[in-house]
């Protein structure tokens, strides 16, 4: 499935979060239970960008959370370069581990502190680390961090405000802010849903680019397969809290076996008619996730659903075409849930 020989930097291993449902009752009259991730199992080796899409409520910001080490997983471990995360966090390594994983926020207007000044905004974590002991030493570090996203000349951005740039500039500045501390991780999610649709595919060649150079490891999260398209390696699919397709992105892209991949793949845009797929439009919105369905949990909104998907579970695993998938009309095995 996976070229790359290297072991994983980072794995979830059968990750399950849930979380008690307020002011919710279950149909017995108990309190329900959100399951925000069922069972989740991703791994990303080092220097690989691999996209996961979901639409709203699919679990992808809990399973970011997971991974940034700031929701600890209910079953199932996160690691990080073969340790356990959570047990190193409660470790003396904690900021050293920290250092090693960063975030790209979604919204470049919410997440800049608008008070403060883009080299105060690019130093603090620098200071908090313990990486630099003088301004002239974190001035240099936060102007070759300018450079490296492109907001040049970087002199010039040291005392403006978040409120004097544009998204594409604030972003630019967001992701500086994710490599200051040199992270062999970045977790970027939805980094260009908040951008001009002009400014996206900028922000994604950027982080292409710092991938090439640096050989980071990019975990992108997005609702938009069009964009996980354009500069992923893999790609997962996420629904109600499972991965139901994952695989090489050309090998996803080319044969999607599972219906729900189908469905996003049919909406992209495409200019040539030629090319362009037959829409499948699924109905209604995604189940709530405190009453999943028995048996396929894509099932009622499924074009292909039979009988036998009301009473099976379907697990993912290997296709025919290479990538694997949770449908039990891609031949693999069935795990009956009675
Ligand atoms: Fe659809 Fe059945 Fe496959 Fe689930 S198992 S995706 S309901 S065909």
């Amino acid at each position: 499935m996976n070229d790359n020989p290297a072991p994983p930097i980072l794995a979830l291993e059968n990750v399950y979060k849930r979380f008690p449902a307020a002011r919710r009752q279950g149909r017995l009259g108990r309190r329900g239970v959100v399951r925000a991730l069922d069972g989740v199992s991703l791994t990303l080796r080092p220097g690989e960008i691999v996209g996961l899409v979901g639409e709203s409520g699919s679990g992808k910001s809990t399973l970011a959370m997971s991974v940034m080490g700031l929701e600890p997983p209910t079953e199932g471990r996160v690691l990080l370069e073969g340790d356990d995360l959570y047990a190193t966090l409660r470790g003396p390594d904690r900021l050293a581990i920290r250092r090693k994983i960063q975030l790209i926020f979604q919204d470049p207007y919410e997440s800049l502190n608008p008070r403060q000044t883009i080299y105060d905004i690019l130093s603090e974590p620098l200071w908090i680390h313990h990486l630099v002991t003088s301004r002239a030493e974190a001035e240099t570090r936060v102007i070759a961090a300018l450079n490296e996203v492109g907001l040049t000349p970087p002199q010039t951005y040291l005392t403006r405000r978040p409120e004097g740039l544009s998204g594409g500039q604030r972003q630019r500045v967001g992701i500086a802010a994710a490599l200051i501390l040199d992270p062999q991780v970045v977790v970027a999610d939805e980094p260009v849903s908040m951008l001009d649709v002009s400014l996206r595919s900028e922000i994604l060649m950027l982080l292409r680019n710092l991938r090439d150079r640096r050989g980071l490891t990019l975990l992108y999260i997005t609702h938009d397969l069009a964009t996980a398209a354009l500069f992923t390696d893999r790609i997962a699919v996420l629904y109600l809290g499972r991965i139901v397709e994952e695989g090489r992105t050309a090998q996803v892209l080319r044969e999607p076996q599972h219906p729900y991949t189908r469905a996003l793949l049919s909406v992209i845009p495409v200019s040539n008619p030629r090319l362009r797929r037959p829409r499948e439009i699924l109905q209604g919105e995604i189940p709530d996730a405190t009453e999943v369905p028995r048996g396929c949990r894509f099932h009622p909104r499924c074009p292909d659903a039979i009988d036998r998907c009301r009473l099976t579970d379907p697990q993912l695993m290997p296709t025919a075409s290479g990538q694997r998938a949770a449908c039990i009309l891609t031949g693999v095995p069935l795990h009956a849930v009675e």
